[in-house]
């Protein structure tokens, strides 16, 4: 465990999470937990839940959730850094210099991976792949050089013997370099072209990976003392200049999207890694521009993690607006296509980001019929809430009273209500309704009624969608005895908004041993008997073909066995068999 992590768990230990969230919200103590207005949106009921015990809070109105320390991050709009050196006054604990001293042996050992990585990619034999991937891209040397591009190679260990030889193995495990799991130790980066990510100084401070086929498409470094994950956006540096001229900045996802921007001379293009901005995220972009247009590829724009990211730009004062893309295409690929002018028509061309919302409201749901706009109206409201300018509430209610077709007034007053835990979760149920079996298994991890080892009887995290996946590994990588609400320090912010939900939702699992099995059994038995199933629909098929009578029935009757077991293990997710 490195040594920032113990101040963190030594700060959350000492401190009294309900007195400081009680300085800025009052809370009433029902039940375990305490309960009081979200001091995030505009709330009328207590939807803010906080649970000292475990170290968490959620809104089950907005649904922003965490530890104590993004708490205090959101509300006082501050760094983890800062957040950590106020409760650690608080506390009483003195945390271990974080000053220049500490951090410029490590800017150095970053700044030695960059010129390694870059150094594989433009003179090393085995850099071949890269430098013709990039070639073929259109990305130059020259454009190598000015973006600091690099390769890491494959296989597990070509860093570790590299670095390992001078440097010791914890400082680039937490340096974001080497990966630990368990008792295994590896290179981070494998076979990816490499994105030095640097801080406004102009030093690399973290690396982002691209693959050049397969999951993750996108790797970063971790969080690590010289990079606060969710305080930077790519290029930057570069951009910062054209964006404070013209006011205006345009937001991508990816580090092609900034680079071949800039090749195709659009210079205040920035990236913001993922599709989840944070607060920090949305200040530094407020001290450039004043107007941030959103330029995500169409799945990722209408995503719930970019629609709140649009709040949070919009709240932090920016004018946000939405270009959008044609179908299937991200700033990379329309670049490479059409030029700048392609990319800069669809610029011209974009939308208030409150526009864009109702719009894509009428595309997703049927608004012809009652339950469309229920499923409109129940979206609408989380987002709704979640704006602080009353005249864009005023607009937003109008828009939607159109295209819902219902009275505005009437309207108003609804989108105001908060309705925690409806929809999703019943109050006391015994299993989550419409939770799946991900949700679960990481719901009883998190509150502690079963361990990992016990679902790792079973399952591995691969076995999760990339959804629920990150939050597994965490449990995985951690071992026994580990809480959740140091846990959660690991994950983005996205992750530990759905990990502090699963944690305090209003669920009670009378049998936590009975519930996890059921789960898991539809997590990773499920699949497994439906490839059985297919397996012995071909085998049949093959049986059929020969007229072979005996093996016929044999085989048929181990397929009513295992449909019967299927059944019997509540699997209705699969396809009905025939
Ligand atoms: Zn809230």
């Amino acid at each position: 465990m490195s040594k920032d992590r113990l101040d963190v768990q030594m700060v959350k230990e000492r401190v009294d999470m309900v007195g400081v969230i009680s300085r800025y919200v009052s809370l009433a103590k029902t039940g375990a937990s305490y309960k009081g207005r979200c001091p995030f949106h505009s709330d009328d009921t207590p939807s803010l839940v906080v649970n000292a015990q475990k170290g968490l809070w959620h809104c089950f109105g907005c649904g922003e959730g965490g530890d104590l320390f993004s708490f205090l991050m959101k509300i006082e709009r501050i760094s983890f850094p800062e957040a950590l050196e106020r409760l650690a006054a608080e506390a009483g604990v003195s945390l271990r210099r974080r000053d220049d001293s500490v951090k410029e042996p490590l800017r150095e050992i970053i700044a030695e991976a960059a010129a390694y990585f870059a150094d594989n990619l433009t003179n090393d034999p085995a850099g071949e792949k890269a430098r013709k991937y990039l070639l073929e891209r259109g990305y130059k040397q020259e454009v190598w050089k000015q973006f600091c591009l690099g390769y890491a190679f494959p296989g597990w260990d070509r860093l570790k013997k590299k670095f390992g030889k001078r440097y010791k193995v914890e400082t680039l495990v937490n340096l974001g370099l080497l990966v630990k799991r368990e008792d295994r130790c590896y290179d981070r980066f494998r076979d990816r072209i490499i994105f030095p990510i640097h801080d406004l100084s102009g030093r690399p401070i973290a690396f982002g990976g691209r693959a050049f086929e397969g999951e993750p498409k996108y790797l970063n470094s971790s969080q690590n003392p010289l990079f606060d994950k969710g305080g930077q956006l790519y290029g930057l540096l570069w951009a910062r200049k054209e964006i404070s001229s013209c006011r205006t900045a345009i937001l991508v996802e990816g580090y092609t999207d900034v680079i071949s921007a800039s090749i195709a001379g659009i210079e205040n293009v920035v990236g913001s890694m993922g599709t989840a901005l944070t607060q920090r995220q949305a200040d530094l972009l407020a001290r450039f521009a004043d107007e941030v247009v959103i330029a995500y590829d169409r799945d990722a724009a209408g995503g719930a993690a970019s629609l709140r990211g649009m709040r949070i730009l919009r709240n932090s004062g920016l004018n946000v607006r939405v270009a959008e893309l044609p179908i299937g295409e991200d700033p990379d690929s329309l670049v490479s296509r059409e030029g700048a002018k392609g990319m800069l028509a669809v610029i011209s061309e974009s939308t208030p980001f409150h526009h864009f919302f109702v719009r894509s409201l009428e595309l997703r749901y049927d608004l012809s019929t009652v339950a469309g706009k229920e499923g409109a109206l129940e979206e609408s409201r989380a987002f709704y809430q979640g704006i602080v300018s009353l005249p864009l509430r005023q607009e937003i209610t109008k828009l939607l009273a159109e295209g819902l077709q219902l009275p505005v007034d009437e309207l108003r007053q609804d989108l105001s209500r908060t309705r925690p835990h409806t929809r999703i979760v019943r109050e006391t149920s015994e299993k989550g309704q419409g939770w799946n079996e991900e949700e679960v298994i990481l719901c009883l991890l998190l509150r502690g009624e079963v361990s990992w080892s016990q679902v790792a009887e079973l399952a591995t995290p691969d076995d999760f969608s990339p959804d629920h996946k990150p939050i597994a590994e965490v449990f995985a990588n951690a071992g026994e005895a580990s809480d959740p609400s140091n846990l959660i320090e690991e994950l983005d912010e996205e992750q530990a908004r759905k990990a502090s939900y699963l944690a305090l939702a209003p669920i009670l699992f009378s049998d936590a041993e009975k519930a996890l099995q059921d789960a898991l059994s539809r997590l990773v038995r499920l699949p497994n008997i439906e490839k059985q199933l297919s397996k012995l629909r071909q085998e049949i098929e093959q049986a059929e073909k020969s007229a072979d009578h005996s093996r016929i029935d044999l085989l048929q009757r181990a397929y009513s066995d295992l449909v019967a077991k299927k059944l019997l293990r509540g699997g209705t997710c699969g396809k009905s068999e025939a």
